[in-house]
């Protein structure tokens, strides 16, 4: 208690005293027993007397140890939430949101009406609430509603050790709002929940917080884990050595649970089919005999299974599709209604290797495999919480979320493959790609953790030490690695215009911030700075912009600048529900499944190659002919959302159409959010979301097209012409304005046989060659009528065509004065 004291510096001299108020909560006996059990409780006295006694409080503790489901119910039961104000807690992960709230509620025995959840298109939050688990995006809109959080008593920012963006920006935010409201008579406490010790960003920024917060520490009754490392180092097929490590552990080794770590949704489904092939395992079937025979002396088996030399790594073969047909799927559906794990990424799927390369299949030792990754929904991902089935051994295979979000029981063994999948990003060129690399040692040891928590465990490390020895100490901030323009619009709009000043626990780089600018006073959203002589004065204007009408009102959006921006424009010629629809669809992943993915419920007399063919035979359908097929890869989002809607938007549509399900129901929501969020910002609109939306006509495609081009201007390319092509890569090449490479047009893009000669493309994506994705054709003479803040204008005679300015990046257009400041109305053109 006095440690937790002595940190906390001196205690700020006024503070608002805690409610004297005790709730009582009526918990069944036996979640009372399992709480008792968790490290956090010991800490209760010491938890609730730093917060009564200081605005800000972290609260540090190993995963496990109780911090996210009990904290909430320490400050509920101390009449937090019995005022006017509730308790609120934030997640960077949707998955922890909705789980934790119902985990929450059960342990209270209250209803989810009053401990709910709020993620972005969901919730079950009512009046009477007293408890709400939400995304820390959630909360961050409602600061721009109520800067002041009235609502709120008490905020719990948890997982911050993950620094996700919002987080960071909460945290900043909330450093200033506490003062406020306690100056206001309104007291409010912040608890900053970290499952790491390495909390410094935090405590030690005196920008953020003056006085460092009292941090305290709880000690979680961790088991030892024994770490072995490999002593080679797979650098292919790591998920094909995690698979044969998971088969001898599940051989070899005493009773209790694998958790295996893995990089993404793909890599999880591969695994789980090879594991539950290997050791069948079917529901309703009691397995006979026990689950290992192995003996109790560990220390011998240790020995046993060290002496077992690992089979030569074989990569794995290129992909092999017909493989799948006979794939068991004991658990029914995950395949199909896996979503796409939007912080993981969608990856390609990988044919599962032939059948030489597998485990003889053995059922007399029944292995019960689970996946989890973000996405998965909650009845499936609740299954990792249950004991399972008698007789087997359960395996979770897990991306990233089991690491510290989620905690399965009666983990032993924990299998990492010492990598993590994460989106890059390339600030200069705007290009992103998927990358699995390295984690850092900070959560290899967080992974290590998950095998000791109800007894002593063993951690594969399927790397040799040297490797670890070079993997990064903790995980960059998220902020520091992503472009921050929908940050510094909604800052903006919270009237924040220095943006460079604002508490950033990491600040991401000043270049950063000055590309966000610059694009949003392109896209009109902030006043655009005084001209002035001075380079350094301009820079420093450049990053103080104010906020534009237009700005506010597309901050009001849910979506990121670019989309806010058609969204801003879609009212013309009776746009708004097909903006909207494109919109959503644009900012859902992956809303197509994978043409080479086999049909979950088809006949066998259809094989992958007629599943394609239809597939893509639809796919032209819904780009549609003519005016409408310039509209690109936009237009087969619309048809295919058009057509799923009209059909009921239903499984089965969705299954034999190749749509992700799941998806379809996002972007039915968003859209409905979106059309709420346009009425709220010009009710003379009423708009509506119309289920059974006819095809745009001709001139509507026209007026779409150039409302995407003015919310994707800086996306624009440019095919490149017949006398340009001294290098053959630049065949079908695309030039843009900031990459000296080609960019081309996928072959899954509705244009990739058209070749327009002017696209705009939501974004690149690098694979085998730099891909532009989500591409629509533009025409050039509307470039300098709608993109006029990107253009620089010169004489008649000197470019005949917007080109791009190869020392600017800029858009070079002729000049006349009808082109000249035209303003925002965009008459459809003639064809
Ligand atoms: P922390 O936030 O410190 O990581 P949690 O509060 O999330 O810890 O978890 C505390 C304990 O509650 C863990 O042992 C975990 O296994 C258990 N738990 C959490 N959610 C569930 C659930 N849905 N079902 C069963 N047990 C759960
Ligand atoms: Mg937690």
């Amino acid at each position: 208690k006095k440690e937790a004291r002595k940190e906390s510096g001196p205690a700020p001299s006024k503070q608002p005293s805690q409610p004297a108020v005790f709730i009582h909560v009526d918990r069944l006996p036996e979640m009372q027993e399992a709480r008792l059990r968790l490290p956090v409780l010991a800490e209760e006295q010491v938890i609730m007397e730093a917060v009564k006694e200081n605005s800000f409080v972290v609260l540090c503790g190993e995963t496990g140890s109780g911090k996210t489901t009990q904290v909430p119910q320490f400050l509920y039961e101390a009449g937090y939430a019995s005022g006017s104000g509730i308790i609120g807690v934030t997640e960077p992960r949707r998955v922890a949101a909705v789980s934790m709230s119902h985990r929450v509620a059960k342990e209270m025995n209250l209803s989810t009406s009053l401990v709910s959840y709020q993620i972005r298109y969901e919730g079950n939050v009512t009046a009477d609430t007293k408890i709400k688990f939400m995304t820390d995006g959630v909360l961050l809109k409602e600061i721009q509603k109520d800067f002041l959080l009235q609502r709120y008593s008490v905020i719990i920012i948890d997982e911050a050790h993950e620094r996700s963006v919002y987080t960071d920006i909460l945290i900043g935010l909330l450093s200033r709002i506490v003062p406020l409201r306690n100056k206001k008579g309104l007291p409010m406490k912040l608890i900053v929940m970290s499952a790491t010790l390495r909390v410094e960003d935090f405590t030690e920024n005196r920008k953020l917080f003056p006085v460092p917060p009292p941090v305290i520490k709880v000690e979680a009754r961790q088991f030892p884990v024994s770490v072995h490392f490999n002593k080679r180092t797979p650098l292919e097929d790591y998920s094909g050595e995690v698979f044969h490590k998971t088969c001898k552990i599940h051989r070899m080794l005493p009773p209790g649970g694998i958790l295996v770590f893995l990089t993404g949704q793909a890599e999880v489904h591969s695994v789980c089919r090879r594991l539950r092939r290997a050791f069948p395992f079917r529901r309703g079937r009691t397995a006979t005999g026990e689950v290992a025979e192995a003996p109790t002396d560990t220390a011998e088996e240790m020995r046993r299974f060290k002496k077992v030399k690992l089979k030569k790594t074989v990569s794995l073969p290129r992909i092999d599709l017909d493989n799948y047909s006979a794939l068991p799927v004991d658990e029914g559906d995950e395949d199909r209604q896996a979503g796409i794990d939007e912080e993981e990424g969608s990856d390609l799927e990988l044919g599962d290797p032939p059948a030489d390369d597998e485990e003889k299949a053995d059922p007399s030792l029944p292995l019960y495999v689970l996946p989890l990754y973000s996405l998965l929904s909650p009845e499936q991902q609740a299954k990792v919480f249950r004991p399972p089935p008698p007789g087997t051994r359960l395996c979770v295979v897990a991306t990233n979320v089991a690491e510290t979000s989620l905690t399965i029981p009666g983990i032993k063994y924990v299998v990492d493959c010492g990598r993590v999948k994460k989106r890059f990003y390339d600030r200069v060129t705007g290009v992103s790609s998927f990358k699995v690399t390295w984690t850092s040692q900070a959560s290899a040891n967080q992974r290590a953790g998950r095998a000791g928590r109800t007894e002593p465990g063993h951690c594969y490390r399927l790397y040799s030490s040297a490797v670890f020895g070079d993997f990064s100490l903790f995980s960059e901030a998220e902020i520091t690695r992503r472009p921050v323009e929908d940050l510094v619009l909604q800052m903006k709009d919270l009237n924040i215009d220095k943006v460079v000043n604002f508490p950033f626990p990491t600040p991401p780089s000043t270049e950063a911030l000055v590309a966000a600018e610059q694009l949003l006073v392109s896209l009109g959203a902030l006043e655009e700075p005084p001209r002035s002589g001075q380079v350094k004065e301009m820079e420093r204007a450049r990053l103080s912009c104010p906020i534009s009408p237009l700005g506010r009102a597309m901050a009001s959006f849910p979506v990121a600048p670019r989309y806010a921006k058609m969204l801003a424009l879609g009212k013309q010629q009776d746009c708004l529900p097909y903006v909207i629809a494109v919109v959503a669809a644009m900012t859902v992943r992956e809303i197509f499944e994978d043409l080479d993915r086999p049909a979950a419920t088809e006949d066998e007399s259809s094989t992958l190659a007629q599943r394609r063919a239809r597939l893509t035979q639809m796919r032209r359908l819904w780009a549609g002919q003519g005016a409408s097929l310039l509209l690109g890869d936009l237009m087969v989002l619309l048809g295919a959302v058009g057509a799923c809607e009209f059909a009921g938007c239903t499984p089965k549509f969705c299954e034999e159409n190749g749509l992700r399900y799941k998806a379809m129901l996002e972007i039915r929501r968003l859209r409905g959010q979106l059309t709420n969020a346009v009425n709220s910002v010009c009710p003379e609109v009423g708009v509506f979301v119309d289920s059974k939306m006819a095809p745009p006509t001709e001139s509507q495609v026209v007026c779409l097209r150039q409302i995407v081009l003015a919310g994707l201007g800086d996306h624009l390319a440019r095919r490149v012409q017949q006398e340009e092509l001294l290098d053959p890569k630049w065949r079908n090449g695309y030039k843009t304005p900031l990459l000296d490479e080609p960019v081309y047009i996928h072959p899954s893009s509705a244009l990739f046989k058209t070749l327009p000669p002017f696209v705009v493309y939501q974004e690149v994506l690098e694979t085998t060659k730099m891909y532009m994705k989500g591409v629509s054709a533009v025409e050039p003479e509307w470039v300098p009528q709608i993109l006029t803040r990107y253009c620089h204008f010169g004489s008649p005679l000197e470019v005949p065509s917007p080109w791009f300015c190869p020392s600017t990046g800029r858009i070079k257009c002729h000049c006349t004065s009808t082109f000249f400041r035209c303003g925002w109305q965009l008459p459809a053109v003639e064809m």
